[in-house]
């Protein structure tokens, strides 16, 4: 189940891009055992699929959006700051997409433990304690990473994923960021280096075939 409620009318909705519906408001009490929703909103899971699998359809949704705007080609490398859910599920995905070599820089031990589980190239020591560059080079051969997806919501380290880029990269914003809170970026390197910057907000509407998209990545 979506737990926004489109409203179905406005130009973003009509126009397959339902995370910015002018006239959404949450859904409340979705952790109760009955509820009153749209016949839109609410999909069938298939019935080989357990449901404490299904739950994490709708954070799965924003991990597949992550690395469809991240443009992972095989034999990419990819670095990821951040290993709560959304953080290790795009770790997941990243290795489905074909990402040759993945890193995880997340600092709490048991959210690292978990990313191991699925790639062992989960580093304890975050990345904004080593000099940018050089932890850059020493993981990609000196060129830099293809894709940067910075998954915490701090500031400091969106900036500087844009250091750790290799030319013509990807950095892909996918934290929630502070409202009152800029970065300066260095745009002759950025420009020098063709980089690319998205930010990733929740994801498109879950339509049923987009359901489906993201259960072929579990
Ligand atoms: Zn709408």
């Amino acid at each position: 189940m979506n737990f926004r409620k489109t409203c179905g009318g406005c130009y973003y909705c009509q126009n397959k891009m339902e995370h910015f519906c002018e006239r959404v408001t949450p859904f409340v009490g979705v952790m109760a055992d009955y509820g009153s929703f749209k016949e839109s909103l609410v999909y069938k899971l298939p019935e080989d699929l357990p449901l404490d699998v299904g739950a994490f359809l709708e954070p799965l949704s924003i991990a597949v959006h992550a690395v469809d705007i991240a443009k992972i080609k095989t034999g990419d490398s990819v670095i990821i700051t951040g290993g709560r859910p959304i953080g290790l599920l795009i770790l997941q995905v990243a290795i489905k997409a074909g990402a040759a070599k993945v890193l995880v820089s997340e600092p709490v031990r048991g959210k690292t433990r978990a990313g191991q589980t699925f790639w062992r190239r989960c580093y304890r020591r975050p990345v904004e304690r080593r000099p940018a560059r050089q932890f850059a080079n020493k993981f990609t051969d000196g060129r830099g990473f293809n894709v940067c997806i910075e998954a915490t919501g701090i500031t400091a380290l969106a900036r500087q994923l844009v250091m750790l880029s290799e030319r013509c990269g990807n950095i892909v914003w996918a934290g929630v960021y502070p409202g009152n809170k800029d970065i300066e970026l260095p745009i002759f390197y950025m420009y020098s280096k063709e980089l690319s910057v998205h930010s990733v907000k929740l994801a498109p509407y879950p339509s049923p075939g987009r359901w489906k998209y993201c259960q072929n990545w579990i």
